[in-house]
């Protein structure tokens, strides 16, 4: 990123103002970046169409990006959105860089089928590159019921790629779903698009991340949700707790403190020194979504493979 990109982002003109969210253009060198904590996650590139979130979950670690815009406001985060400028032809010229044997991951740091994809389209436009392709690794993740607008373009991609989509569902309440993550498509929702694009023949998972601490994390609750999601057609299911980067306290907290304050000193106990919850809870955490996993025959996630040329089958053959 230039120097100068943040200021020219704080000031960007506004594409679309509502009532309490505005949209701007984002001009943007390079669309696909590559991914510096691969120690932790099984991606190397990562895309990411949008800056900012309109859904405005209170557990959300992505609020940081914003920080590089030097918009130091967590709130800006989830009303403040950035729309990347979309360059077909140059993002053609990235992808032809990335080996095809390196796995690309969508929405790491936004979510790709927010509301503003709605109106820009740019996650579809850069669907519409990747369709062109074949033999690469494709992740693509959401919380939103958007996705299967592209049930289309996501079949092709399939047919010729490994793509494995995964839909975020921490709960299946409605009512826990509204406090947590306002503005996000209803859990039952987001479980009609897995069932959608299931139905397409696309490997699609359901994560239950973040788990967190007395709030989700029972095995009732774990358990409906991968129950759901198995009955629409999902292939794996995971989830992993909650972890809190200091721009996210900074949401996390006052949230905790008005709807649950009971819950706030054993989060700051257990949060305090670390972003990340270490020692038995964790290990607890996954042998739980195992033994669920084990229960439902879920997969932990979709195995990874370079399906032969055009194999012109579903690609669920592959992922029986
Ligand atoms: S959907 Fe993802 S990126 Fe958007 S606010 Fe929620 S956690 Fe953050």
């Amino acid at each position: 990123m230039s120097a100068t990109l943040p200021i020219l982002a704080a000031a960007a003109p506004t594409l679309l103002a509502k009532r309490h969210t505005s949209y701007h253009p984002l001009p943007t060198r390079k669309f696909i970046t590559r991914c510096q904590a691969r120690m932790r996650v099984f991606f190397d590139w990562t895309i990411n169409p949008y800056r900012g979130c309109e859904f405005g979950c209170k557990y959300c670690y992505a609020r940081y990006t914003h920080e590089f815009l030097e918009i130091r406001d967590p709130q800006a985060f989830e009303n403040r959105i950035y729309a990347k400028d979309f360059d077909a032809a140059a993002f053609r010229r990235e992808l032809a860089a990335i080996p095809r044997d390196e796995m690309i991951a969508i929405g790491t740091a936004t979510d790709c089928y927010q509301p503003a994809e709605s109106r820009f389209r740019v996650t579809r436009r850069i669907l519409e590159v990747l369709a062109e392709d074949r033999g690469r690794q494709i992740s693509l993740i959401s919380k939103s019921n958007l996705m299967a607008r592209d049930a289309d373009l996501l079949s092709r991609i399939a047919r010729r790629n490994m793509l494995h989509v995964t839909f975020t569902v921490t709960t299946m309440d409605r009512d826990l779903a509204r406090l947590l993550e306002p503005k996000a498509p209803r859990p039952d929702l987001r479980i009609d698009a897995v069932r959608r694009l299931a139905g397409c023949g696309i490997a699609v998972g359901v994560f239950s991340s973040p788990v967190l601490p007395l709030l989700n994390d029972s095995y009732a609750s774990l358990f409906a949700v991968a129950h759901a999601a198995k009955q629409a057609g999902a292939t794996s299911y995971g989830g992993n707790p909650l972890f809190l980067k200091p721009c996210s306290r900074q949401v996390w907290f006052p949230f905790l403190e008005q709807r649950y304050p009971k819950l706030v000193a054993r989060y700051e106990k257990h949060y305090g020194k670390a972003d990340f919850l270490k020692g038995q809870y964790p290990r607890f955490i996954q042998e739980r979504i195992s033994k669920i996993r084990e229960q439902l025959r879920l997969a932990r996630r979709a195995d990874i493979y370079l399906p032969p040329d055009d194999p012109g089958d579903p690609q669920l053959t592959l992922f029986p």
